[in-house]
């Protein structure tokens, strides 16, 4: 077999996902035009590489053996207006602060990586909403159809995966030139963490560790030590593999014969709605090289977890799984135990993360889609007591957050109540911490991780 066919075989292997059941796939009025799209997709250049979807896999791979934390962060759902420089810059420099904080606190490298530049497909529980007695389909998210409650733009639209992958590629250009070139030089990062530290009313109490770091920053420079670390910041990009027909049009052979990449972002995971053993999302996961994340709730059982390891990794790589639990601040430290007892059992090496998000959503009382930041550190310090006790670790988190001073979560050093969610609630789907709520977030981080 040459290398062309061998890639190609490694194409249509991963096309396998077609003969199973896809939970949450659009409803295409124009198979046509899908087909024509998806065509155009498959020629087009990949949007990352092999050999960094393997880089971000060994750099995984230590978080999984406890050197390492994983921070995973951005949007609920990008959007296509959202891509500007300056709101995808916010929300790198929001990571790249957070980073600081907390790679000072575990004494361990920080692996960023963006829930962005692909981010753009919704998983919904129901397929329709209904508003004045009117039905239509649920919005899926940008990438198929549009937030307006009207026919038109809710219909879905093949030309929107076009779109997707245009807007993935202008986000990734940007997040290149941020973390190359010294645009988020560790210096820099620390003079904005002063911002916070000096101006929002949360972050005096974390003046201290600020100045530790900033200490810690002057040492390493009086060392003349200034390794390429310092004036680079590595980000990787991830998404939900949602929209099977995207994310199959993208990928390709490489690296080894015989394997797969999906080219659409370096990792990809897939959600609670979709994670059925016999289903095609993870049918499809388990063709690719990527690393993948599976999202569990409290439902999740442990046999139908170890079932799903066996099929993504079933040579216990380190670095290829990562579980993002994401239980609710009121059952984490009863359910999670259990779950993390019964892999460790079975051997598998996986990165263990937090998504203390996802079980904390409620309607406040004007309708607004919400999350208290107490609820979300609740989780997480669940999260850590359990690992703790079990002598596993805690390897990251994975948050909804942007870097813009928007009012979706309630709490925080700003003190959002209910009534300020109308103010700046911009969010195409769940809430977001904002800038200074993510920012406080990783300062307590910090301490749970030290203290
Ligand atoms: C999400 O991450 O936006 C999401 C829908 O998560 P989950 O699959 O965990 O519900
Ligand atoms: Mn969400």
């Amino acid at each position: 077999m040459t290398v062309a066919d061998s890639h190609l075989a490694a194409e249509l292997d991963a096309e396998s996902w077609r003969s199973m059941p896809a939970a949450q796939q659009p409803d295409w009025p124009d198979p046509v035009g899908l087909r024509r799209v998806v065509d155009e997709l498959r020629a087009a250049p990949p949007l990352v590489f092999p050999s960094e979807c393997d880089r971000l896999r060994s750099r995984l791979a230590v978080v999984a053996r406890g050197g390492g934390f994983l921070l995973q962060g951005g949007d609920c759902a990008e959007t296509f207006d959202g891509v500007s420089p300056a709101q995808v810059r916010a929300k790198l420099r929001t990571l790249a602060q957070m980073a600081l904080v907390i790679g000072y606190a575990c004494a361990a490298p920080v692996v960023k990586v963006g829930r962005i530049a692909g981010q753009y497909s919704k998983p919904r529980s129901s397929p329709t909403e209904t508003r004045d007695g009117r039905t239509l389909p649920s919005y899926r998210g940008d990438s198929v159809n549009g937030p307006e409650f009207g026919e038109q733009a809710r219909t879905p639209d093949p030309e929107r995966l076009l779109r997707m992958y245009h807007s993935s590629m202008a986000t990734l250009n940007v997040l290149r030139a941020f973390g190359g070139g010294g645009r988020s030089d560790l210096r820099r990062v620390h003079g904005w963490n002063e911002e916070f530290v000096s101006a929002s009313p949360s972050g005096k109490h974390y003046q201290r560790l600020w100045e530790e770091i900033g200490a810690a920053l002057g040492f390493m420079r009086s060392l003349g030590a200034a390794p390429e670390t310092v004036g680079e910041t590595e980000f990787f990009t991830s998404h939900e593999a949602l929209v099977l027909e995207y994310e199959s049009a993208l990928t390709h052979g490489g690296g080894r014969p015989g394997e797969a990449y999906d080219l659409s972002g370096h990792m990809v995971w897939i959600g609670e709605r979709t994670r059925r053993i016999d289903g095609a999302h993870v049918e499809f996961a388990s063709r690719i090289r990527n690393p993948i994340g599976i999202k569990l709730s409290a439902a999740a059982e442990p046999d139908e977890v170890l079932a799903l390891i066996d099929k993504l990794d079933p040579h216990r790589e380190p670095g290829r799984l990562t579980l993002i639990t994401r239980m609710g601040a009121q059952r984490v430290r009863a359910e999670l135990p259990a779950l993390v007892e019964k892999v460790t059992a079975a051997g598998a090496p996986v990165v263990w993360v937090c998504d203390p998000m996802h079980g904390n959503t409620f309607e406040a009382a004007n309708g607004y889609k919400t999350r208290r930041f107490d609820d979300v550190l609740d989780e997480l310090r669940g999260f850590l007591e359990v690992h703790r006790a079990l002598g596993t670790h805690p390897g990251g988190v994975h948050l909804e957050l942007t870097g813009d001073d928007v009012t979706e979560c309630l709490g925080g050093g700003d003190d959002i109540g209910p009534d300020d969610l109308p103010e700046r609630y911009r969010t195409a789907c769940d809430p977001r911490l904002n800038r200074s709520q993510a920012l406080d977030l990783a300062f307590r981080l910090a301490e749970m991780y030290r203290g």
